[in-house]
């Protein structure tokens, strides 16, 4: 773990709610400024701290125009001290969103860095510690940012101004008020297109004392950020690796959760899977005020009950390491579709060089180093998996390797082969659930082998492809056009792909997709702290999983165990399953989470 840099920090963690991580509750300024009657305010209150421990409020002083006067925070600060609940600031960088949409504030002219400047400031005088929410985007083009921009793209003009007022107005003023004080940086969830509004994955964790992690999630078919639910796992793991130590925690909110609580309550699991230090409820006004989402809190607090339960026994997280560049695009949220077909990853910003599988999708393509690195793993024998789009956007370098092309041909299949003989061969008939639109990609047979087909006329195209290359191998998954639809891949194709990723994972789940698995290695963090990189992740250590179904009915699976897995306990049950010919079937109830001790 990255050493802390300043005693709040240091502070903050040391003090938790919950035995395994504190939770904390966001009081917007909108919402804090009317609070007038503090014995009302109190009884209204009781509808969350009945049921949660807070250990935590962020009080608001700015929210799009809207501010909240000092002396209120201040009385704000005094109740929530009261009741022994810490207290931290908080800012909301919009402007004046009148005209649809969020607008973030205008730092190309005096009144936005000004209203920044002021926001900043108040925080630092109150408080030791305050939060930024995650709108702390770009996304102004009026006049006077198109004239600043000038040749350069949005996201160079974006980032550049980002850090020009990261540096000199949140930093600089601050830390000349309060020296001491720990600045959060809060990211949003979406970080597939950071870079595009000023969110800077590589140079922000540096600037700032800490960071946060947006992991809020929709229902991906109906809204509007389109996002399927392992983010809300993944994206905490992948800011992790962007600062060691320092993602303070996770935050989600109730938002168009209200067609089921299960959704709302899925962001909060899979927070918590995460091992985080805080999770953060979003808001105070939403879950106190708001009658339609009365149920959320009083809900939210017996999950939190239920998972400190076994938490503490689950070591750290472990997964796949997939390979994310800070500036990478393409392929947008592919880890978490395949973390929806049982996969489990462990994200990396920076390469991992000492990991023995790594996942490449498009974005990874963005690394100019990327061939020499690959070419280093595998020639020490790693097992490298890459995406049709990664090759997409390699292009010809991608021949260094093998010779596969994306081509510009489609094909749309609904049947589907296997090998079960390395690609000697392919065999069976497999339906998928529905047709699937999948890019052709052309490939010299007797060079490279066909693991999983798809069925065309008179002919057939690669789902799954391998090949060796020195000491190890490469293969290359066949992405959807549509990347939901990998979910209609039959279940003999899914389970080629994962036997891809199960080299160093003891399970491997064989059925059908919408269903995740969460890996877990005994805590190491007791060793040498400073040694990050020397920690083993590997199938030899992981000692527990999790699994949950996210299929609307109840579901048979397999878990496939490695040789050296002997026994599988429920921790929650309190039973050990039975192992048959290195197999155990299980019946997932929907959105149950089963929590594994494998030994
Ligand atoms: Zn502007």
């Amino acid at each position: 773990m990255e050493k802390m840099r300043n005693k709040s920090i240091a502070e903050r963690l040391a003090k938790t709610s919950y035995q395994n991580f504190n939770v904390a509750i966001y009081c917007p300024a909108d919402v804090i400024k009317n609070i007038t009657d503090f014995d009302d305010f109190d009884r209204r209150f009781k509808l969350v701290s009945n049921h949660v421990k807070i250990g935590r409020a962020y009080i608001e002083c700015y929210r799009a125009m809207d501010w909240c006067e000092k002396e209120q925070i201040l009385r704000v600060k005094e109740y929530f001290e009261s009741k022994g609940i810490a207290t931290s600031g908080g800012i909301m960088t919009c402007g004046d969103c009148t005209d649809g949409g969020w607008i973030s504030l205008c730092y190309s002219k005096p009144e936005g860095r000004e209203t920044l400047r002021k926001s900043v400031a108040l925080n630092a005088e109150i408080f030791d510690e305050f939060i930024f929410d995650d709108f702390l985007f770009l996304n102004c083009r009026c006049e006077e940012c198109v004239k600043q921009k000038g040749d350069r793209s949005w996201p160079q003009f974006r980032l550049d101004q980002k850090k020009e007022i990261a540096e000199e107005i949140i930093m600089k003023t601050a830390k000349e008020i309060n020296p001491d004080v720990n600045v959060i940086l809060k990211y949003p969830q979406w970080y597939e297109v950071f870079d595009e509004e000023g969110f800077d994955l590589k140079l922000e964790p540096e600037l700032f004392d800490s960071i946060y992690t947006g992991t809020e999630t929709r229902n991906p078919t109906y809204a509007q950020q389109h996002i399927p639910k392992y983010l809300s796992y993944f994206i905490m793991r992948y800011l992790e690796s962007a600062a060691p130590g320092r993602n303070l925690g996770g935050w989600f909110d109730p938002y168009e959760c209200t067609y089921s609580l299960t959704s709302y309550l899925e962001q909060c699991y899979l927070t918590l899977f995460a091992k985080p230090k805080e999770v953060t409820l979003f808001g105070l006004g939403v879950l106190v005020f708001d009658s339609e989402y009365r149920l959320f809190a009083p809900a939210v607090g017996e999950l939190f009950a239920e998972v400190d339960e076994y938490l503490g026994k689950l070591g750290d997280p472990r997964g796949v390491a997939a390979y994310r560049p800070a500036y990478a695009r393409g392929e947008d949220n592919i880890h978490n579709y395949l973390g929806m077909c049982g996969i489990p990853f462990e994200a990396y910003i920076t390469y991992p060089e000492k990991e023995k599988v790594i996942f490449l999708c498009e974005g990874a393509a963005d690394d100019a180093d990327i061939v020499s690195r690959m070419k280093k793993s595998m020639l020490e024998g790693a097992s490298m998996i890459v995406t049709s789009g990664f090759v997409r956007k390699l292009g010809d370098a991608f021949g260094e390797f093998v010779n596969v092309k994306y081509s510009s041909r489609k094909a749309i299949v609904n049947e589907y082969a296997v090998s079960k003989n390395s690609g000697v061969t392919v065999g069976g008939k497999y339906t998928g659930a529905e047709p699937v639109m999948i890019p052709q990609l052309d490939y010299c047979t007797n060079d490279i082998w066909e693991l999983a087909a798809g069925y065309g006329t008179d002919n057939n195209f690669p789902i799954v492809l391998r090949c060796k290359y020195g000491e190890g191998s490469i293969s290359i998954i066949t992405i959807p056009d549509s990347l939901g639809d990998i979910y209609h891949y039959p279940v003999p194709v899914l389970n080629v792909i994962r036997s891809l990723f199960s080299k160093e994972i003891p399970v491997t789940i064989e059925g059908p997709a919408q269903v995740q698995l969460f890996a877990y290695q005994k805590s190491q963090a007791n060793g040498n702290e400073n040694d990050n990189d020397e920690i083993n992740n590997s199938s030899n250590s992981i000692d527990h999983v999790i699994v949950r179904s996210d299929l609307p009915y109840a579901e048979s699976f397999t878990l496939k165990l490695s040789d050296r897995v002997k026994t599988v306990k429920d921790i929650v049950k309190g039973i050990e399953l039975p192992i048959v010919e290195g197999k155990i079937t299980l019946q997932l109830a929907p959105c149950v989470n089963y929590v594994f001790e494998l030994k």
